[in-house]
């Protein structure tokens, strides 16, 4: 990174939150923008915080009992006329390869924007019997979805997701698989990222294109919009019908599948940005950091420099179970290093000083509390517990942070104009009928879509809808999303 960049300022949120969004991804090196209008680049120290997601993902796909592989990028186009509603959805977003070799394709060729078709082709010749139930794959992969507009992280053309594929010998098999996964994606988003998601399920007009249900986890950003961090669908028979993924159950009969589908992409690290960035740049939670302490020697002269340096060796020799970055650059100055790594949202920074020297203490500052109260002295002796405790601190103040924010911007609309009012800077909980033509008229005077309708629901109570009057019997979150 230049040495410019660090030292100007990030134009503020409530100034203009979209711009600080881009230049936070840009300033903090997370990604650059690609030749291909829609496409980025995720860069190395963005890459760092994917991949601490896909091992706390991981380790949880295969708690749950999954099992990883990898499907081919190209599928055949007609794959995607066998269920309906899968072809509507994703028609306009499909990349399409005609020419392979200098020779025209017999059969154009898709670049996938999601693997259901592929892997129920696959899963037809490889489930037989009810013996090879159930079948749970998941695979980490790229996919291509032609987006008109698109925005670094949240909305790409390309994307990098992980794509969960199960096949069940029951409709309450597979819906317990459904939730299961949803489950898991709250556990990862609240534990590891600190993102307090809402669970739910979404409305048939926003579902997964052939899904029989869509269930979602939810994210409030910084600006109150919501962002869908997540989806886990429950697909019933609808793909097994359309790629003749059929069993035989004990009776001998002929059974077809129930399948689920379930993903979760790089859109999660604009979830994390916007979740916790403030206006001098991202903060991260300690649990996905690529660096969750950073180490800023600070001395005048070589004599100093000296019994510096020894200090942090021994401060860095205790440390060796954290993910640390020591700072020893000697062209850029300490200020100008605590301005970068506040900007790339390092969870706590460590300054080692001649008189800490002295002390046996080391200076340190927490990302998440800005200037002198985020800052306190450790003892340099048995250190690691304390750094410990500390990042164990910013992580849950994170999120409780996160919390606050959005309870203290959810809002029960009880009217039409309630409801408007609310959307221009937060959630409305409203009453819904259930109608897609109330949704869609709501959405096109206001601009807010729904997000999901929420487990947690009112047990007995009833309500009119919000939009029509008419009775409804549940609950939903409108707002303005990314
Ligand atoms: P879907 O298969 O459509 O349910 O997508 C699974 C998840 O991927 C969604 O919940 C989003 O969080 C994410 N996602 C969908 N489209 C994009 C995109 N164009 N760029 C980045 N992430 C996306």
């Amino acid at each position: 990174m230049g040495k410019k960049m660090a030292e100007e300022k990030l134009t503020p949120r409530n100034e203009n939150y979209s711009e600080w969004y881009n230049q936070v991804v840009l300033k903090a090196d997370l990604a650059d923008y690609a030749p291909v209008r829609g496409c980025m680049v995720v860069k190395p120290y963005g890459w760092a915080i994917w991949e601490n997601m896909q091992k706390e993902l991981d380790r949880r796909f295969k708690e749950t009992g999954h099992v990883n592989a990898a499907f081919p990028m190209l599928i055949p186009k007609s794959f995607f006329e066998k269920e309906k509603e899968h072809v509507e959805g994703f028609a306009p977003e499909l990349a399409v390869v005609t020419v392979g070799g200098g020779q025209v394709l017999d059969e154009p060729l898709v670049i996938r924007p999601t693997s259901e078709t592929v892997i129920g082709y696959m899963y037809s010749k490889w489930i037989k019997s009810y013996r090879d139930l159930p079948v749970l794959i998941n695979q980490w992969a790229n996919v291509v979805r032609w987006e008109m507009r698109t925005r670094l992280f949240l909305r790409t053309l390309e994307f990098y997701w992980q794509e969960g594929h199960t096949a069940h010998s029951s409709a309450e098999e597979a819906q317990e698989e459904t939730i299961r996964m949803l489950n898991v994606y709250a556990d990862f988003a609240i534990n590891e990222a600190a993102v307090p998601v809402i669970r739910g399920v979404k409305s048939e007009t926003e579902k997964f294109a052939g899904a029989v249900n869509t269930y979602s986890i939810e994210a409030m950003m910084g600006d109150t919009k919501a962002l869908q961090a997540g989806t886990s669908h429950n697909l019933g028979q609808n793909f097994a019908k359309a790629f003749d993924i059929k069993y035989l159950d004990q009776n001998n009969t002929q059974q077809y599948c129930w399948t689920t589908s379930w993903g979760l992409s790089t859109r999660f690290i604009g979830a994390i940005i916007m979740t916790h960035g403030d206006d001098n740049g991202l903060i991260l939670p300690p649990r996905l950091a690529p660096y969750q302490i950073v180490i800023v020697p600070i001395y005048k002269n070589d004599a100093e420099r000296s019994s510096v340096m020894e200090a942090v060796e021994k401060v860095q020799k205790q440390l060796i179970q954290f993910r640390v970055k020591l700072d020893d650059r000697t062209e850029v100055t300490p200020g100008f290093k605590f301005n970068e790594w506040e900007l790339r949202g390092v969870p706590l920074r460590l300054e080692i000083g001649p008189k800490d020297v002295e002390k046996g203490s080391v200076m340190a500052a927490r990302r998440d509390i800005p200037g002198k109260a985020g800052k306190s002295i450790l003892l340099q002796e048995n250190l690691a517990p304390q750094v410990q405790a500390m990042l164990d601190t910013i992580q849950a103040s994170m999120l409780q942070r996160a919390t606050d924010f959005r309870d203290a911007n959810i809002h029960n609309a009880n009217t039409y104009d309630e409801l408007k009012e609310i959307i221009q800077n937060g959630w409305a909980e409203s009453w819904w009928c259930g109608s897609a033509d109330c949704e869609a008229k709501i959405k096109e005077e206001t601009k807010a879509t729904t997000r999901c309708m929420p487990f947690d629901q009112p047990k007995t109570e009833k309500g009119k809808c919000v939009y029509c009057g008419a009775e409804a019997v549940k609950k939903i979150y409108f707002s303005k999303a990314y």
